[in-house]
């Protein structure tokens, strides 16, 4: 068989999960919660596991109940007209099906899709699978702003797509109104499509909020904007996220979705309708996780590691040159091996594996795990 992707390896969050299990290394590698979701969450899932009627197919594009929830939510959090459950909202199977579903939909061979990197690792060759060319634009540290102008000098009349990632994983950056606004006008008069990837929006710190897609109308109009319940709801094994988008873009992902998973695990939508009227469950999650942040900052203020600024997401990126010269994956496995705590080396987010000597740690972690951690660092 000749691979369509010769030069893809394992997933860096398989890897470091996987090294760090075989190690006994604190995971701070990939990005997921060492705690549970809210009990009234489980304990909704138990109930409609054994309900009589909920263990069948859901319908194709999501449960109308949890459809409409999301699109109360929507309305009421980013104060845009509630997009049609019907016709503007699919369920999928986490934000990963949804990012494959809306690249297999638009990217032709030959199309340019831009994207802004470091990126999360999927986009690049998910972008391949469907014959697209990625372009990419870089986003500089320590503050990972994009630079409209290069965006724009990107630009072709090929570019079917621009991949926007906020809050941003790895470096936690958020895009602002101006930013949004600015990318609207530079698409203003193209047939250029926009995928919005706004899985971490309820982590955003120091006052600022979230700025979605969906509320720049130039880009509203062409974007489609993916969130994920697993980030959430503290569930990412639940793998629940859906996509919004108008409803010529929504039919186009529609006949992707059917095709790859169909439908979506009924009794956990069941379990997410029943919990997404509670604002609460959400709108506490931006203090919980700068209580994090800054916890984790503090117990490494005297380590020889230099944090770089984290506005939103789960994660910390740190230089660690005072520490050592060496590249950040042999780093990466070093401080996994022989430190005991598993990170993300940056490259990973690099198509060309480009080296800043920064490592990525996630701090949606327990206090007292942080704290366990941060005793091994401080002294390197
Ligand atoms: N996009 C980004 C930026 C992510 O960090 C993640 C989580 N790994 C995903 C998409 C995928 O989300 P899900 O777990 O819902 O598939
Ligand atoms: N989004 C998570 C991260 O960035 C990992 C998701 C995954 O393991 N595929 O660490």
């Amino acid at each position: 068989l000749v691979s369509k992707l010769p030069d893809v390896g394992t997933s860096i969050f398989s890897v470091m999960s996987q090294l760090a299990a075989e190690y006994g290394a604190i995971n701070l590698a990939q990005g997921f919660p060492d705690y549970d979701p809210p009990q009234v969450l489980s304990g909704a899932l138990a109930r409609h596991a054994t309900t009589p009627g909920h263990q069948q197919y859901a319908p194709m594009p999501g449960l109308p109940r949890l459809r409409e929830q999301i699109s109360r939510k929507t309305a009421l959090l980013y104060g845009v007209p509630a997009p049609d459950p019907d016709t503007e909202i699919t369920v999928t199977s986490g934000a990963t099906e949804a990012l494959y579903a809306v690249l297999a939909a638009v990217v032709r061979p030959g199309d340019e899709v831009l994207v802004l990197e470091p990126a999360y690792d999927l986009y690049g060759p998910a972008i391949r699978l469907q014959g697209g060319v990625p372009v990419y634009v870089p986003l500089c540290p320590p503050g990972f702003r994009p630079d409209w102008d290069l965006v724009a000098a990107a630009l072709t009349p090929r570019t079917r797509l621009v991949l926007l990632n906020s809050p941003h994983n790895p470096s936690g950056a958020v895009l602002t109104a101006a930013d949004l606004r600015t990318l609207g006008q530079l698409l203003e008069h193209s047939a250029t499509l926009v995928l919005s990837d706004e899985v971490y929006e309820h982590m955003v710190f120091d006052g600022q909020s979230h700025r979605s897609a969906l509320q720049e109308p130039l880009l509203a109009e062409r974007s489609f904007v993916l969130s994920s319940f697993g980030k959430t709801y503290h569930a990412t094994g639940w793998k629940v996220g859906y996509c919004l988008a108008p409803p010529l873009l929504t039919a186009e992902v529609r006949r992707v979705h059917q095709f790859v998973t169909f439908a979506v695990s009924t009794p956990t939508q069941h379990a997410l309708a029943d919990v997404l009227p509670d604002a609460e469950l959400y709108t506490s999650l931006p203090g919980f996780y700068q209580r994090k942040r800054d916890l984790f900052a503090d117990l490494l203020r005297d380590s020889r590691f230099e944090l770089l600024p984290a506005q939103g997401a789960y994660f910390q990126l740190a230089r660690y040159a005072q520490i050592s010269r060496q590249d950040d994956v042999t780093f990466a496995q070093w401080l996994t091996r022989e430190v005991g705590v598993a990170v993300v080396p940056v490259s990973a987010f690099y198509h060309d594996r480009q080296d800043h000597g920064l490592v990525r740690f996630c701090f949606a972690k327990r206090d007292e795990t942080l704290r366990a951690a941060a005793a091994r660092l401080r002294n390197l």
